[in-house]
C-alpha cells in the first residue's frame, strides 16, 4: 500500500499505456482449428520447426477459454499457411511468455493493440503486452456455428468467407503488432507506425502475389482442385488487403499516426493489384469453363502467357492475353 500524492500522480500519467493498434473492422474466417494437448515452446533464436507451430497452452495460457485457444491456433495455423512462420514463432513466445491477452472494452474497429505499460528501463521483448478484441473472437465463434448449422442442416460446403476473413485478418494484424511487440513502447505515432504498416502491407502483397503465381503454375485439368482453393485464399486475402488499406487511408492516415508522404502510393498499389489478381481469376474461370465443355481430353492444358503486371518475373499462364 502506498499514499499516493500528486508528484505520484503525475508520474503515473506519465507512464499510462502507451497504445499502438491497427484498425480496422474486424472480418471473419474459417477452417477447423485442432488444438493439440501437447505444449511447444519455441524461442526465436532457435531454428524455425517444419510443419504448424502448435499453441502453447500452459503457464499463463490456462486462463484462455477455449475458443480463445481455437482463435489463437488457427491464426498460427493461416501465419504458417501464408508463409510467415516467424510471426507465428514470435505470437506464441508472447503467449508462453504471457503477454498475450484478451480485451472485452477495446472498440470494435480495432482488431489489437500493442502497450508499453510501464516506460522505463526495460526490455521492451519482455514488457510489451498484446492485446486482441474479444470481439474477433466472439464474431469467429458465431460464424463458426453459423456454418456448423448450416451442415446440419444440409448444407455440405457452407461458404466459410467470414470465419476465414477474420482469421487471415487477425494473422496479417498480428505481423504488422509483431513490429510493435520489438518496439520499445510502441505509440500511435509516425516513428513507430509506419514500420509496422509498412511490414504489414509488403506482406499482404507478397501473400497475394504468391498466390497469384501459384495458380499461373498450376496445370489444368489436373489441379483444378488446388486452383480452386487458390482461387479461395487468394479472394480472402483480397478482401482483407483493401479493408486494412480502406482503413489506413481513413485513420492512420487521416490522423497522421502514419507519415501519408510514406504511403502516397498505397491506394494505387492496392488497386492496380487487386485489379489483377481479379484478372486473373476470370481467365482461370473461363478456361475452366472451356475446360468443363471439352470433357474428352484428359491431358493437361498447356500453360500459356499471361503477364499480370504486378508479377515478376513473367509468369506463364492459361490463357493468351
Ligand atoms: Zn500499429
Amino acid at each position: 500500500m502506498f499514499k499516493q500524492n500528486k508528484g505520484l500522480a503525475v508520474i503515473l500519467l506519465l507512464i499510462v499505456p502507451m497504445v499502438s493498434a491497427i484498425d480496422y473492422t474486424p472480418m471473419d474466417f474459417s477452417s477447423e482449428p485442432q488444438i493439440s494437448q501437447g505444449t511447444l515452446s519455441m524461442p526465436s533464436e532457435s531454428p524455425l520447426p517444419e510443419g504448424r507451430i502448435i499453441l502453447t497452452t500452459t503457464g499463463s495460457a490456462v486462463d484462455y477459454t477455449p475458443t480463445q485457444k481455437n482463435l489463437l491456433q488457427a491464426t498460427l495455423d493461416d501465419l504458417c499457411k501464408i508463409d510467415n512462420k516467424r510471426t507465428a514463432v514470435d505470437l506464441n513466445n508472447a503467449i508462453s511468455n504471457g503477454h498475450v491477452t484478451f480485451n472485452s472494452e477495446m472498440p470494435t474497429g480495432t482488431l489489437a493493440t500493442t502497450k508499453c505499460p510501464a516506460l522505463g528501463y526495460v526490455d521492451p521483448i519482455s514488457s510489451n503486452e498484446l492485446e486482441i478484441n474479444q470481439f474477433a473472437v466472439d464474431s469467429w465463434d458465431l460464424y463458426k456455428r453459423q456454418n456448423a448449422k448450416a451442415q446440419e442442416n444440409g448444407i455440405t460446403d457452407p461458404k466459410k468467407t467470414e470465419e476465414l476473413m477474420t482469421i487471415r485478418d487477425l494473422a496479417f494484424t498480428m505481423i504488422h503488432e509483431d513490429v510493435h511487440m520489438k518496439q520499445y513502447g510502441p505509440q500511435e505515432i509516425p516513428y513507430y507506425e509506419n514500420d509496422a504498416y509498412e511490414t504489414a502491407i509488403s506482406e499482404m502483397r507478397r501473400v497475394i502475389k504468391d498466390d497469384m503465381q501459384e495458380m499461373l503454375d498450376t496445370e489444368l485439368p489436373g489441379e483444378q482442385d488446388k486452383l480452386n482453393a487458390l482461387i479461395e485464399d487468394l479472394e480472402i486475402s483480397k478482401s482483407v488487403y483493401k479493408e486494412k488499406i480502406d482503413s489506413m487511408q481513413s485513420d492512420a492516415i487521416a490522423n497522421r499516426k502514419v507519415d501519408p508522404e510514406k504511403f502516397l502510393t498505397s491506394q494505387t498499389d492496392m488497386e492496380t493489384l487487386i485489379q489483377d489478381a481479379d484478372t486473373l481469376i476470370q481467365k482461370t474461370n473461363t478456361v475452366t469453363q472451356e475446360i468443363a465443355g471439352t470433357t474428352d481430353t484428359e491431358e493437361n492444358i498447356p500453360a500459356k502467357e499471361y503477364t499480370p503486371r504486378t508479377l515478376s518475373p513473367p509468369a506463364k499462364w492459361l490463357l493468351g492475353n
